[in-house]
């Protein structure tokens, strides 16, 4: 194993320098992870445009949460990986003994540790992600798709929220934004049978929605009001069944909110800036039973199956994997997500 390595330290507030960094040694219970690749999400961009974040991280401080790479080295006591093995880790780990965990609601758990660090050439994986959230990859399933075990873990935790056993096979579910976790959460919808209305402003990004299994998509204006015309195009216009959010703009959550029917389900999954509030409508919540959930981060069990999910080369979430740079273009790569140029890039550790 090499002695040094590259990483991308942040410094502040769209400030990334590419450092060399000793390679980190593993404590008892610990592995290193060389990174084959991390993917660029929405949370990483946020990070990098405020120069960190409240509960994850300080600067100067390593960043990148979705990862997947080989076993380079194991500390003692680790006898679940071999050395090589190929695996993803999540990005928190939770403490199994809280009240939530107890409830099979990890992603609640009053001790949840994070993970960061994945834009670089290596991470050390604490003994709790090692005992709890680091899983072998399939056979057959590449570095950059399996990064993306991450996101789409949030999109099931997302989809068992809708409720959608109660709804039936083939419901109608609006969904609001056609960022990554929107596009893979119309992937994961269309897989189960269900009939997706995709609508956001941007042109290319509901074609990829399309290629995802969209039953429709359709443009709208930013900022909101949109929810006449959306809900003009659910069958007999009187709204849907389920309306998800996955912008994270509060007048977007008004328009999730707007475009279901009375009986229906809104998944409110895109999280908004702190501080921020919306009206809300107590007439037709209560007349129409709407139910109105928030949904936030995954579980264990939604890892696990999210990383079975993407090893069916039939669930085309490559798609999203827009470009592919080294982790010393690691800034390039956010500020193309940033331009909307790329929906993810792979940043390939390659060591
Ligand atoms: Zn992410
Ligand atoms: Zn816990």
């Amino acid at each position: 194993m090499a002695r040094t390595m590259k990483g991308a330290m942040l410094l502040g507030p769209e400030e990334i320098e590419v450092r060399d960094l000793p390679v980190p040694e593993p404590d008892d219970g610990e592995i290193i992870l060389a990174v084959e690749a991390a993917t660029t999400c929405g949370t990483d961009v946020k990070v990098f445009k405020r120069g960190g974040h409240p509960r994850m991280l300080k600067v100067p401080t390593l960043f990148g949460h979705e990862m997947a790479g080989r076993v380079a080295a194991r500390g003692k006591g680790v006898t679940k990986f071999t050395e090589g093995a190929a695996v993803v880790v999540a990005n928190s780990a939770p403490c199994g003994e809280c009240d939530y965990c107890k409830r099979g609601r990890e992603n609640l758990c009053t001790d949840l540790q994070y993970l960061n660090g994945a834009f670089a050439e290596y991470v050390r994986v604490p003994a709790r992600f090692v005992d709890r959230n680091t899983y072998k990859i399939p056979a057959g399933l590449e570095f950059g798709k399996a990064a993306l075990t991450e996101p789409l873990a949030c999109v099931l935790h997302g989809m068992d929220a809708c409720e959608l056993d109660k709804y039936g096979p083939g419901t109608e579910v609006v969904l609001f934004g056609a960022g990554p976790i929107g596009l893979l959460f119309v992937g994961a919808l269309a897989r189960a049978g269900h009939k997706v209305i995709l609508a956001d402003p941007n042109p290319p990004r509901l074609a990829v929605g399309k290629e995802l299994g969209a039953w429709k998509t359709v443009q709208i204006e930013r900022g909101g009001g949109q929810a006449e015309k959306v809900k003009a195009m659910t069958s007999g216009g009187d709204g849907a069944w389920v309306g998800v959010d996955a912008s994270g703009v509060p007048e977007v959550w008004l328009d999730a909110i707007s475009v279901v029917r009375p009986g229906g389900l809104v998944n409110l999954f895109g999280g908004c800036a702190p501080g921020t509030s919306i009206p809300l409508d107590t007439h037709a919540v209560h007349y129409s039973e709407l139910t109105i959930k928030g949904v936030y981060h995954h579980r264990p069990d939604t890892i696990r199956r999210a990383l079975e999910m993407l090893a069916d080369p039939d669930f085309r979430a490559d798609l999203l994997l827009s470009a592919e740079m080294p982790v010393a273009e690691t800034e390039a790569a956010l500020r193309a997500m940033i331009a909307k140029d790329a929906l993810k890039v792979v940043i390939r550790g390659g060591a």
